[in-house]
């Protein structure tokens, strides 16, 4: 049997569909941020990144910096097994305290990265309810899918942020039980849930709400405590996930909730039990990250109006920026393809780091670049962005829209 051969033609496949991805070797040089070092084949050459999710640069924070460092001095490197071998970590132990007071919850649970977090949370959840119904956003990100999946429970997909759908499927569903997951910010189109509408249906049907506040943590809200936050909603959901990989910079996946939700999940989920657990340095580092962002919004206000301008400056020359109501700014293609080549000619001929977005990611046709502009991207970066962009675009033959009306 050619076994290498199933490898390899599924791999030919993709490369069919022009969806083999292939990564630039990138170094974001400490305390630099938005400069990196591309690794060319010619050799190592500056260039401005443009697609981080270390949305507000926490991971090039100072404090952030020294409290892994100190905490890896300290404590060693690695956490030396699962919790229920080693126990909890004083870093971990302080971190979740610190988690559950950032969504007023009464507890928090630390996983290796948001990803585990949603598949072994959601499934352990639904597990453990009897009969239950999982009510799941069509855009949710795939950690969220493979939970659903894994807990074997029927699920009901409604449309993207559609209440009346949803209140059709609680409704049909009776009384049996039910859970509804959904993101706060959709991280490719860059548009908000109306959560405060999905729970009153939810309470209205008597459902249980979980909430991905993964793009949206240290972002929004007076505390950076999310979209939840900011619109005085997190005493509805139950179960609030989030990311420290994100607007924190570090690593990791949480939950929060009540007590006994957490300790369930604590007791029963295996992407916790056999496990390793986060190094102590790492929830040090994310700690000191969440604490800045407590008590600090100037990153997110900076980053808010960087974003704002990118969006104006852009539209302004007729790129199609779709106008999200976040920090996302998606800037639309429709072809793998030629998102690709726009990406690569960024980057070879203007120094400039944005991954193309493509299916699976998004659905087909809607491939984009997806920016994300940060607190440190200047105006003249973005200036040099979006004439860089609009070379590109006409390089490309993709349309511009103030051309477009010209013709017309
Ligand atoms: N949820 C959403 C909505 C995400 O976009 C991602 C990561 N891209 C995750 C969860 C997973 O988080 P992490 O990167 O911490 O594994």
């Amino acid at each position: 049997m050619d076994y290498q051969n199933f490898f390899t033609s599924a791999l030919d496949r993709l490369q069919a569909e022009r969806r083999y991805r292939v990564f630039a070797e990138i170094e974001r040089l400490a305390g630099r941020y938005p400069q990196a070092l591309w690794h060319s084949p010619e050799g190592p050459r500056p260039i401005t990144v443009w697609c981080s999710n270390d949305y507000l640069g926490m991971g090039q924070n100072r404090d952030v910096t020294r409290a892994m460092v100190e905490t890896a001095w300290r404590l060693g490197t690695g956490a030396g097994g699962t919790r229920n071998i080693s126990g909890n970590s004083h870093p971990i132990v302080e971190l979740e305290a610190e988690l559950a007071d950032l969504h007023s919850k009464e507890a928090a649970l630390v996983f290796t990265s948001g990803y585990v977090s949603n598949q072994t949370g959601i499934s352990t959840l639904a597990k453990l309810i009897p009969n239950c119904l999982i009510l799941s956003d069509a855009l949710n990100h795939n950690s969220m899918i493979e939970g659903v999946r894994q807990s074997g429970c029927d699920k009901a997909v409604f449309r993207h942020n559609d209440l009346e759908h949803l209140e059709e499927l609680l409704q049909a569903a009776g009384d049996r039980p039910k859970l509804i997951v959904f993101e706060s910010v959709y991280s490719m189109d860059g548009d908000i849930s109306p959560i405060h509408a999905i729970c009153d249906l939810a309470e209205r049907y008597g459902a249980m709400t979980y909430i991905d506040e993964v793009h949206a943590v240290g972002m929004y809200g007076p505390r950076g405590g999310g979209i939840a936050e900011r619109e005085g909603a997190m005493h509805r959901i139950d179960v609030i996930e989030g990311t420290m990989a994100k607007a924190f910079g570090v690593m990791g996946g949480y939950l929060t909730g009540t007590k006994a939700v957490m300790d369930a999940i604590r007791s029963f989920a295996p992407g916790f039990i056999f496990s390793t657990a986060l190094p102590p340095a790492v929830a040090a580092a994310a700690m000191a990250s969440i604490r800045h962002l407590k008590a600090s919004s100037s990153e997110r206000q900076q980053q808010q109006r960087q974003a704002a301008r990118t969006k104006a400056v852009l539209s302004s020359v007729g790129l199609p920026v779709i106008d999200t109501p976040t920090h996302i700014v998606p800037v639309m293609v429709g072809d793998a393809e030629a998102c690709k080549a726009a990406s690569d000619r960024l980057l070879e001929k203007h120094g400039i780091y944005i991954q193309p977005i493509n299916y699976p990611t998004v659905p087909r046709g809607t491939e984009r670049l997806r920016i994300t502009p940060g607190p440190s991207h200047t105006n003249a970066h973005i200036d040099a962005l979006a004439a860089a962009l609009v070379e590109v675009w006409t390089a490309l033959g993709l349309p511009l829209e103030s051309k477009v009306q010209a013709a017309e």
